[in-house]
């Protein structure tokens, strides 16, 4: 699966994708990740990519026109067939979830395009994007963290990029055999099963434990107490 990132701010991503897992998935060629400067589709010789807003106010808005350019060249066919979805982050954007993850991760290729100043000329919206997605309800900077977030969310559930195939189907799925892609996400302990916090610091003794069921070696209970301790996550 490709990655397309359009941005004012490629070294954003430098670190980022250089480190873990991702790291490993772009070696191995199970994701590819462009990051792209918008700039480089900016027709002037300051390349200029935004411009005050229509009907007045505070602040600047990034123009339609670099980022149609940029788009436009990013498709990499222009077989319809082709798996492709452009998305434009918004605060006022529908809410990024698992669900949504899991439809990306069926795309050849995702095209995202990162806000700044005060938004995006809402051409953009209208017309270009396939779908506009917040990551949550309040407001960032820019579009570079959720653009980060959405390839992370999606390379984890491409087959190989988590080292072991199996942790994804190790968890307990929520409506096995209905088609229902949901799992819970349950509390984790590891050792020590009993911790002494006193040991580090100025305080009256305790004990801090893991749950005894959880060292009990009884599966069936094990699987009900993480069922109780978890969230759904679909
Ligand atoms: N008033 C503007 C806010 C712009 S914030 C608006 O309503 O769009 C600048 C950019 O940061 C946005 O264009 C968007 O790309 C990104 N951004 C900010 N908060 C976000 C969020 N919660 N989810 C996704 N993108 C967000």
């Amino acid at each position: 699966m490709r990655f397309d990132i359009i941005t004012i701010f490629p070294e954003i991503f430098d670190s980022y994708f250089k480190e873990s897992i991702i790291k490993k998935a772009l070696k191995k060629g199970l994701i590819k990740v462009g990051v792209h400067n918008l700039r480089d589709w900016a027709k002037d010789r300051r390349r200029i990519v935004d411009d005050r807003p229509f009907g007045g106010g505070l602040g600047m808005v990034m123009k339609i026109e670099p980022i149609f350019k940029a788009v436009a060249a990013l498709k990499r066919s222009k077989i319809k067939s082709q798996k492709l979805k452009v998305v434009l982050f918004s605060p006022r954007g529908k809410k990024f979830n698992q669900k949504m993850a899991y439809q990306f991760s069926k795309m050849d290729q995702l095209i995202m395009i990162c806000g700044r100043y005060e938004g995006v000329d809402e051409r953009v919206a209208k017309n270009i994007a396939d779908e506009v997605i917040s990551i949550g309800d309040y407001v960032l900077m820019g579009g570079e963290l959720p653009a980060t977030i959405v390839v992370e969310t999606i390379a984890r559930l491409i087959p190989g990029v988590i080292g072991k195939e199996q942790l994804l189907k190790e968890r307990i799925p929520v409506r096995p055999g209905r088609g229902g892609r949901g799992f819970i996400e349950y509390q984790q302990y590891t050792r020590p099963p009993q911790f002494f916090p006193e040991k580090f610091r100025q305080a009256k003794p305790e004990v801090w434990r893991v749950p005894k069921v959880l060292l009990s070696g009884d599966h069936k209970k094990i699987a009900q107490w993480r069922q109780k301790h978890g969230k759904i996550i679909e």
